[in-house]
């Protein structure tokens, strides 16, 4: 199996091992994957400083962004492909994976669209002299990605620092990347030229490790988990090379007295499900005001119990969960906290002709969940929502801000002056009011605060992270 993409050709590890490819829809092994390791990373890194000195480092930004355009459309034109691929490779339902095959694509519209429209500055100085600031790539691009959106995370992460001339080198997840594979076909049919794009897959420890401490990197950006993006934050520092850093989050849905309830339920229902719940910004926190507790709850609890999981093909409400470890993971959260005596308010069902061997879990409603319980700090990345009550705006920015993450928020009420206050005093890179996730959003700044990790991707920002400037000082008497 030949899937490491180096100066343009596709390859096999050089020590020929591989790494099988399982269907989380019932643990089967479909695929393989070539065990790329540190001397596969070393070609990638020295065939993108190739790129940089040759055909892609002489490309204007007006190229730069047709080449990126070009691929977003032959993604579109291969929708409903690589679709099938994520759906089999992640377990997530069908029509999901046709919206992250459009998400992909617009990546690679927006950011092509961008890559001339980025602009200097100039700055009045002494008399007979002329400076300006130019944005200028980084160089060598490393970019980690996890399981959860393959497709889309590589969107997000490379679109910018292409559409910036940077030459990347990109390791995504053992657990998921088929999908990354074929587009990486598509961007070299796009034309784009050899070494500007190159993908290792493998392990973290191994692939990963090895990315992240090599020397001729010089800008790194990860998705994942604390605890490997610990490890990235180290290596980056030992090799003197900033990092952006995406880790996940507990974020809160705060829904008020005022609230349409109606209008909230349904968002903040699939803002779990979604995914699987295994989604970085997934709404895992439910915070109910005192008066509406029983009522709101509920409306979530009745939604619940609707919910089914099945695979991709049936095209309901979850997919499995991505690996047997993950599903152990959250299996293992599940079962600590019934043991621990927090009530389960409501549980969704399976479909009726689940294949044996899936990683499959019932989407569950817990609460109310004691403020100290592991299940109201720790990220379960599954179909579980924790629900505590509160008593007025003050208790809920309180608990709102209350856990180490701060990814995304969502605030439920009518009052405007309220939705104001709230949004400004809550630890959080996003907060949405009176709706969640808006649709990903290309548009919009995406990152964290707190432990849930620094920079920020997605929006013109991410062209800011993906470049450095540089200030030229002309003296023309
Ligand atoms: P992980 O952090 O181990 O993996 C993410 C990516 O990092 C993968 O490509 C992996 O190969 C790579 N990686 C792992 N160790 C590395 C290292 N030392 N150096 C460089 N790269 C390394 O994530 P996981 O173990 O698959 O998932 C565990 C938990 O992480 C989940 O339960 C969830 O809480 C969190 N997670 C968050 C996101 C997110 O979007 N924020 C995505 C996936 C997982």
């Amino acid at each position: 199996m030949k899937t490491l993409l180096i100066g343009g050709k596709w390859l096999g590890a050089i020590d020929g091992e591989t790494i099988d490819v399982i269907d989380p829809s019932d643990g089967m092994a479909f695929a393989k994957i070539s065990r790329g390791r540190a001397a596969d990373v070393q070609q990638a890194v020295s065939a993108a400083q190739d790129a940089l000195q040759g055909e892609w480092g002489s490309k204007t930004a007006t190229e730069r962004g047709r080449i990126l355009q070009r691929l977003g459309q032959g993604i579109l034109d291969h929708a409903e492909e690589l679709a099938a691929i994520e759906a089999q490779d992640t377990g997530k339902p069908i029509s999901a994976a046709r919206a992250d095959a459009r998400a992909v694509a617009r990546y690679f519209e927006f950011y092509g669209g961008a890559a001339d429209k980025v602009h200097g500055q100039t700055i009045p100085y002494l008399d007979g002299y002329n400076v300006s600031v130019v944005r200028v790539p980084h160089g060598v691009t490393a970019h980690i990605i996890p399981w959860n959106y393959p497709a889309q995370m590589m969107g997000r992460t490379l679109a910018p620092a292409l559409a910036m001339g940077n030459a990347a080198v990109l390791k995504p997840s053992e657990d998921a990347c088929l999908s990354v594979i074929r587009i990486a076909e598509l961007a070299m049919e796009a034309g784009l030229p050899p070494g500007a794009l190159n993908l290792v897959t493998g392990y973290g420890a191994e692939a990963g490790a090895a990315l992240t401490s090599n020397p001729g990197i010089h800008f790194a950006t990860f998705t994942g988990s604390p605890e490997a993006g610990a490890l990235v934050q180290q290596a980056t520092a030992a090799n003197h090379v900033p990092c952006v850093l995406e880790l996940g989050g507990k974020s809160p849905q705060i829904v008020f007295d005022d609230a349409d309830l109606d209008k909230a339920v349904p968002a903040v229902v699939k803002a779990i499900v979604q995914n699987a719940g295994q989604t970085c910004s997934a709404g895992s926190r439910l915070l109910v005001q005192q008066g509406i507790y029983d009522r709101f709850v509920g409306m979530v609890a009745q939604a619940f119990r609707a919910l089914q999981a099945g695979v991709p093909a049936a095209d309901l409400d979850c997919g499995p969960i991505v690996s047997e470890r993950q599903y152990r993971r959250v299996m293992g959260l599940v079962e600590a906290a019934r043991d621990s005596g927090v009530p389960v308010i409501a549980e969704g069902g399976f479909a009726a002709d689940l294949p044996r061997g899936g990683y499959f879990v019932r989407p569950v409603l817990f609460g109310p969940v004691p403020r100290d319980h592991a299940l109201a700090n720790i990220e379960v990345f599954g179909p579980v929502l924790s629900v505590m009550p509160f008593t007025d705006e003050e208790d809920a920015i309180r608990l709102a801000n209350a856990t180490d993450y701060g990814l995304v928020a969502g605030v439920w009420t009518e009052n405007g002056s309220r939705q104001m206050r709230v949004s400004q005093r809550l630890q959080s890179g996003q907060v949405f009011i009176n709706c969640y996730g808006a649709g990903g959003g290309v548009e919009l700044p995406f990152g964290g605060v707190k432990k849930s990790g620094y920079g920020r991707e997605k929006g013109f920002l991410a062209l800011e992270e993906m470049s450095t400037t540089k200030t030229i000082v002309q003296h023309y008497q």
